[in-house]
């Protein structure tokens, strides 16, 4: 039988995979506390078959270092799933490109079962909130969605594209620190329990 990795790398239920070179499904753990959602794969994603390879990645990465989260605590994907671009560049994906590949988020999401959702910028944020925002306001706010906390952060590649965006992200990833801290430390004490 067909696994979920196989259904999603052979998809066409839009335009974008004409042209990608590969589908990115995600990384991380298999039991993760913490999912990171980006927007959809640019050129160095698209080549590489992974999420945040490039810049915005190491922006990334640093800040899930900076919150003290382990590589067994967190998994990252993005809300559309090939690469949108126009004349080579990368490019914002489309109300129906986004219509077309959230099934697959949404499958991820019930399967991967993370207690907390971190949405990356605008286009990730208004998908799991199912809402328009302005990310600039609430990010870093708490929101509830079904079971999942939902902690919204502007973009990384915001922070690279303009530098006065980093007190934005610092401050959104300062007013999150307590409760991830606290979410992945109950999971620490847990796996003690178990083992003594
Ligand atoms: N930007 C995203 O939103 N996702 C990636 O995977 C890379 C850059």
């Amino acid at each position: 039988m067909a696994t979920f990795g196989d259904k999603l790398r052979h998809c066409n239920r839009c335009g974008l995979s004409k042209t990608r070179h590969n589908v990115v499904i995600g990384r991380g753990s298999k039991t993760p506390k913490i999912m990171f959602i980006g927007e959809a794969p640019g050129r160095n994603e698209d080549l590489q078959g992974k999420p945040f390879v490039g810049r915005s990645g190491q922006l990334l990465e640093k800040a899930i270092g900076d919150l003290g989260i382990k590589s067994e605590d967190y998994y990252i994907s993005n809300l559309v799933k090939c690469r949108p671009s126009v004349d080579e560049k990368d490019r914002h994906p489309k109300p129906d490109e986004i219509k077309a590949c959230h099934y697959w988020l949404d499958k991820q999401l019930e399967h991967l079962k993370p207690l907390i959702l971190i949405p990356l910028g605008k286009y990730a944020t208004e998908y799991i909130l199912g809402r328009p925002v302005s990310i600039m306001a609430i990010a870093g706010n708490k929101f509830k969605v079904g079971d999942f906390v939902v902690y919204p952060l502007i973009h990384p590649a915001a922070v690279l594209y303009n530098p006065n965006n980093q007190q934005v992200w610092a401050r959104g990833l300062g007013n999150i620190y307590n409760e991830i801290r606290r979410v992945v430390e109950v999971k620490e004490k847990a796996s003690q329990q178990t083992l003594f």
